[in-house]
């Protein structure tokens, strides 16, 4: 979508740090990171939030990249968080699906 951040970046038109791509999804370091590891990871497809998803597969396909990166990362065997914020309450601040993958060190529970 036109003006979208994170559609331009997996378009290539913003620079960014590539930690994996497909022809469906791609993954990102986050510009600030909040663990050693801190990846997002994006469908190409413009959807705004959760709230717009429409099936299984866009979702479920984005947790399974998600999973790869982890995998690729070598996080799998120690850990790692998936987050996914949805709108205001939820601390969405790009409107752009996307899942951060944390990993690098142990998380707290409850998040803030
Ligand atoms: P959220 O608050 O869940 O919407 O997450 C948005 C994330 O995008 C934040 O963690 C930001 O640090 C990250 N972010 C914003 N701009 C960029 C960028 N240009 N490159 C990489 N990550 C970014
Ligand atoms: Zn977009």
């Amino acid at each position: 979508m036109t003006g979208c951040l994170f559609c331009r970046i997996a378009g290539g038109e913003i620079p960014s740090t590539v930690v994996q791509q497909d022809d469906r999804f791609y993954a990102f370091r986050d510009i600030d990171p909040k663990a050693p590891v801190h990846v997002l990871a994006i469908p190409r497809e413009h959807i705004a939030s959760l709230n717009d998803v429409r099936g299984v597969d866009q979702v479920g396909g984005l947790l399974l990249f998600a999973r790869d990166v982890a995998r690729s990362l070598g996080l799998s065997e120690r850990g790692y968080r998936v987050v996914l914020n949805t709108n205001a309450d939820g601390g969405q601040t790009v409107f752009h699906l996307h899942v951060h993958v944390l990993g690098g060190r142990a998380m707290q529970w409850p998040p803030g």
